[in-house]
């Protein structure tokens, strides 16, 4: 199904896939982290897929005792040193980090 969303931060409208449980979404127009779909509490939350709007941008997964990052659009493939949300939170940071923002003008919310 598709979802739309007004970015928290520059007040832009897009929309993304909400197919997966757990959906991590950075804005399309200011590439800011955005937004946290997640079953923490009530089931896994991961695999989590990142999106930068309807793009796959990264996914975070389990991958034996650890969770690991792995985002071809970013040439980011490592492992997390944290587990559980905290890996999210991690992962989260750790793209934040290699994708540059863009200055989009705000619109009046
Ligand atoms: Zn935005």
């Amino acid at each position: 199904m598709i979802a739309r969303r007004r970015c928290r931060h520059c007040g832009q409208e897009y929309s993304y896939e909400d197919d997966s449980a757990n959906i991590m979404t950075f804005c399309p127009h200011c590439h800011r982290y955005d937004h946290l779909e997640c079953e923490y509490g009530y089931g896994g939350i991961v695999p989590c897929q990142v999106l930068l709007g309807d793009q796959p941008l990264a996914v975070i997964r389990k991958s034996g005792e650890h969770y690991r990052l792995d985002s071809l659009q970013l040439n980011i493939h490592e492992d997390l040193n944290h587990t559980g949300i905290k890996a999210l939170e991690e992962a989260e940071k750790r793209i934040t980090q290699a994708l540059p923002v863009k200055i989009v003008e705000s619109v009046e919310k």
